[in-house]
Order: C-alpha cells, then structure tokens, then sequence
C-alpha cells in the first residue's frame, strides 16, 4: 500500500493550502474526484473577510460573527478565526493571490451583516476563480503527488484511528488503498442536496458521510444556509448574485417594483441571510411570483459593471442589462454549517482524521454562516492542522463534547411500508427543497425522514460515482432532516412553522 504523511480529499481552497503547508513537512498525497478545478471555491464572487481596514478590528470582526451565528457559535473558535485572519490574508498575497486594490491599498467591500467593509476580492467578483487558480498552479509545482478523477470511499481505521483512505478510480471504477498518517477530509459541502443551488456538482456532503461511517461525530447538521439572491431565469442554470450587489447599494424590490426588506428588518437589504432569504420567500408568496427584483439601475453604469465584471457579462449573455433593468432573483441552497465536528486544531473524534473547509463544524459559523468568513475558516484552520501535525506529533487529542450538547443515533423507528419508488438524484433534490428547504415543519420533516430513512435501505450498493455521491447525499439528508426535527425552535437558518421563535432551552448543539 503507498504509504504518505498526509493523506488530503479535495482540490477546493481547503484542500489546496493545506497541501501546500503539509508537503513543507512531509510527503502527502492529494486527491479529488474530478479535475483538480471542481470545487466550490471556483465560484466564490464576494471574497474572503479579514479585519485590515483602519477602521476594523478583530474585536469587531468578532461581535459581527456572533451576532449572525443567532447563539450558537464557538467564541473561542471565533476569536482564534478573526484574530488569525490579517496574517492569513498575508500568505494568499505570498503565494501570489491578486488582491485588487484601491489608491495603492488592498479594496475592500461591506457584505450583509458586516458593521464595516472588510471584504476583499480579487478580479471585482472572481475572487474564488483567482484563489483556486493560484493555488492549484503552486501545487503542480511542489512535491505533492495529485490524483484526479479519484473518489474517496471509505476511512480505513485500526484500533488507534484513521490509517487512510480507498478511493475508487472514476473512469476504471478499480478500488485502491492508501496509507497515511494524517488523513485530511476538505470534500467541501451538500449543496447538491437541493433542487435549486448555487453549489456545482461535486458538493455532495462526500465527507461528512465519510466521516459518520467511520464514527466520527457530526454536528450542527440542521443549519443550512440558502443564499437569498440566486438569478431566476427559466432555463438558466442557477447562477449566484453576490450579498456584494447589495453591499455596494443594490436594494430588493417586489416584481411591482416596491422595495420590501425595511418592512422587515432594521438593516434592510444588509440584513443578515436568513432573514432576507425568507423575506423573499414571503414577498414572493404575497405577490404570487416566483422571484422578486434585485436592483442596481441607480447606481452609476461603468461603477457596476467594473465592480461585477462576471454578473453583468452572465446576466448580459442570458439576456439582462442590470445596468439598465433589475435582476430576477430567487434563494438557492448555498452553504453548509453544520459538519464534521472539529475543535480548534481541526481534528475530529477520530484520532488521525482532520476536516478542514466546508466539510467540518469548527463552530466558527453556529446556526448562520457571516458572509465571506468560510474562505478565511478554511486559511485559519487549515494552517491550525499542520501546525497542530508538528507539535503533537503521534499523539492527536480528540474534540471534547461540550456538557449541553446533546448525541443521538439516526432513527430505525419507521413503518415498513411497501414504496416502490426507487431512490434518485432528482427525487431526492424534490424532497429536501420541498420539506427540509428554507420553511420547515414536523408534517414535511417526518415525511422526508421516512422517506430517506427508505432510500437508504435500497441504496446498500455503490460501483461508479454517482451511485457513491447519491448513497452520500442520502446518508448527509437524513442527518439534517433528523437535527431537523430534534430542534423544536427556530433559529439562524434552521425555520419551522410549528415553533417559529428561538428558546433558550435550545442554546446547544446536536451531535450524531
Ligand atoms: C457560488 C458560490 C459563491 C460563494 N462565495 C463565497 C464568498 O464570496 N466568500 C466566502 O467566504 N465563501 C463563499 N462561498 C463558499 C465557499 O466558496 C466555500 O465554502 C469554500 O470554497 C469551500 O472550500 P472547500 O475547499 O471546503 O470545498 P470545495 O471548494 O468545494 O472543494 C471540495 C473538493 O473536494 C472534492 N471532493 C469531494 N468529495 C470527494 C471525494 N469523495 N473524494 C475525492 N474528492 C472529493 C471536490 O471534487 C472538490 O475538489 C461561495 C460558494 C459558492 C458555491
């Protein structure tokens, strides 16, 4: 069996730089499902949040991410994200990524929820593009063996931990095995849950049911976030309308053109995700249309199309001057919360087994992600893994559980009955949005658990990937929809009709 220092599943911004940290101190392997471009960071539009501006700080950085995680954030890991994060904006500039600037000094933009502009971006709104490119360009250079089209399959463990990995060859469908003494799980997130999603096709929660099938807790899971401005455009792919639109002065109107969010929240359009998300929701029930408008026709042409140069050239492509007329937009699913459960050196209940990125619960977010923080999650914790690699060397110490928290196995209780419909990637996609999407409640929630809890049963098999990513997405499902149910409240992105307000007795995590 090849035998590495470090074993690292996925080519996204997780992947990448910890790879290229790791192989400063030893041999490591990197693999990916598909070509080493296929990921979600690609596509990230805003950018990545750091407290370098003159009028920031990290302290402000920090009561920003609390208030939007809704009570249910980490301080500790939240103090370490934000305190960490100008130096980790220092080594993207290191390894070359190509900040845009302003006057000599690095650009920065406000996003929703964010007291003071902090974003920075790279490209106007190409900002994943450039990351991801830089990256991956370094990595071919240094002593990293890449494997592509190479899907993870299985943890291998033994009585002390995670050994590493099998992975299937995509286009041979040939299983082979690998050793490692850090396994680094950077799958990325589950978007692909949804019918309507911002994420690509690879964001099948590979990792977090890679992780419970080697016993590894999870956490957080009921906490998905739905981006409130996807393009709604019949036929066209969904297609992200970055929170940075209405940053930079963009505001949401009803299709009669009425401007909606004051009446909702205090910060308007700025108001944090969820909310703006579900305002929509209502706006479109109320005005029976199924998008509303995201308008930027006030602001100044060229400002716009300089600022959003890939926006305004996709919407133009499909049809749509936004300089001149306002943008139908939708929410889409866009980001995963919840996770494998990590403490703050990224390691997870399973000796050897790390999860960095959108794959893992560092805490960091609670029950809503701030936008443009899970880029710098991945910089923060990722550098926090191999450094924690080096000093404890030989001796990982798992994530303790905190006292409130409560753990649960998945359900077994349901009636036997005698469905037919065989388990698909389209049916399942239908399920989630309709009973475990934005709006939920016990009626749509037991529906789908029976129903996934069904699927599972059929899908024991799995011999090309997207067999393997459906039993995934399946596996992942039911671990939100359970979380789902367990939580009889509303909080952050988890909604439910039959308990809309937050209580306190809910001021904890669920683990399975
Ligand atoms: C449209 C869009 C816009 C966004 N904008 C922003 C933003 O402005 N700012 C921000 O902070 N965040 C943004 N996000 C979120 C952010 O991009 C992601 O959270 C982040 O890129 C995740 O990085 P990652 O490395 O964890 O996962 P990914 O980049 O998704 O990479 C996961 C990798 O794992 C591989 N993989 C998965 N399963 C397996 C398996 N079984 N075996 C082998 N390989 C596997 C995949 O092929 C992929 O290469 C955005 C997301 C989207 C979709």
């Amino acid at each position: 069996m090849p035998t590495y220092d470090y074993i690292i599943i996925g080519s996204g911004i997780a992947g990448l730089y910890t790879a290229l940290l790791a192989q400063e101190h030893g041999r490591v392997l990197l693999l990916t499902k598909g070509s080493i471009d296929e990921c979600n960071t690609k596509y990230a539009q805003g950018g990545i949040a750091a407290a370098i501006g003159h009028d920031d700080s990290p302290g402000l950085h920090y009561e920003d991410t609390i208030a939007a995680g809704a009570g249910l954030c980490d301080p500790a890991a939240v103090r370490i994200l934000t305190e960490e994060a100008p130096d980790r904006i220092t080594d993207l500039i290191r390894f070359g990524v190509p900040f845009d600037t302003i006057h000599g000094e690095v650009a920065l933009t406000r996003e929703a929820a964010h007291s003071v502009p902090r974003i920075l971006h790279a490209g106007g709104d190409a900002t994943g593009e450039h990351i991801e490119l830089t990256l991956s360009s370094l990595a071919r250079l240094r002593n990293i063996t890449i494997l592509e089209y190479s899907l993870a399959t299985r943890i291998l463990l033994g009585p002390e931990g995670a050994l590493g990995i099998e992975a299937m060859d995509t286009r041979t469908h040939g299983l082979h095995q690998f050793e490692g003494r850090y396994t680094i799980l950077a799958t990325g997130g589950a978007g692909r849950l949804f019918r309507l999603t911002t994420n690509p096709d690879v964001a099948t929660g590979d990792g977090v049911a890679l992780a419970y099938r080697a016993d590894a807790a999870t956490e957080d899971m009921e906490f998905f976030q739905f981006h409130p401005t996807a393009l709604s455009l019949p036929g066209v792919p969904v297609f992200l309308i970055s929170e940075a639109v209405r940053g930079e002065g963009g505001l949401l109107r009803d299709v009669h053109g009425t401007r909606f969010m004051p009446d909702y929240h205090p910060l308007a359009e700025l108001a944090p995700r969820d909310i703006v998300a579900r305002s929509i929701v209502s706006r479109m029930q109320a005005t029976e249309a199924d998008h509303v408008l995201l308008d930027v026709t006030h602001l100044p042409g060229q400002v716009v199309s300089a600022r959003f140069p890939r926006i305004y050239s996709f919407c133009r492509e499909h049809g749509i001057d936004i300089t001149q007329e306002p943008i139908p937009v939708a929410p889409a699913a866009h980001y995963m919360m919840g996770g494998v459960k990590t403490n703050v050196w990224g390691e997870t209940t399973v000796p050897g087994l790390y999860a960095c990125g959108e794959c893992a619960c560092t805490g960091v977010h609670g029950a809503n992600r701030l936008a443009s923080n899970s880029l710098m999650e991945v910089l923060v914790f990722g550098k926090r893994i191999i450094q924690r690699t080096q000093e404890r060397a030989g001796a990982p110490a798992a994530p303790a559980l905190g006292p409130g928290d409560l753990r649960h196995t998945l359900r077994s209780d349901f009636p036997q009955e005698a469905g037919t419909e065989q388990p698909t990637l389209a049916r399942l996609q239908d399920l989630l949005w309709n009973n475990v999407g934005i709006i939920r409640s016990r009626d749509t929630l037991e529906v789908a658990a029976a129903t996934l809890y069904r699927y599972q049963q059929l899908l024991t098999q799995a011999a090309d990937r997207p067999t393997w990513e459906l039993r995934n997405l399946v596996q992942v499902a039911r671990l939100m929809t359970e979380a789902a149910l367990i939580r009889e409240e509303s909080r952050g992105a988890h909604f439910r009709t039959d308990f809309p307000e937050p209580s306190p007795r809910w001021l904890r995590h669920i683990l399975f």
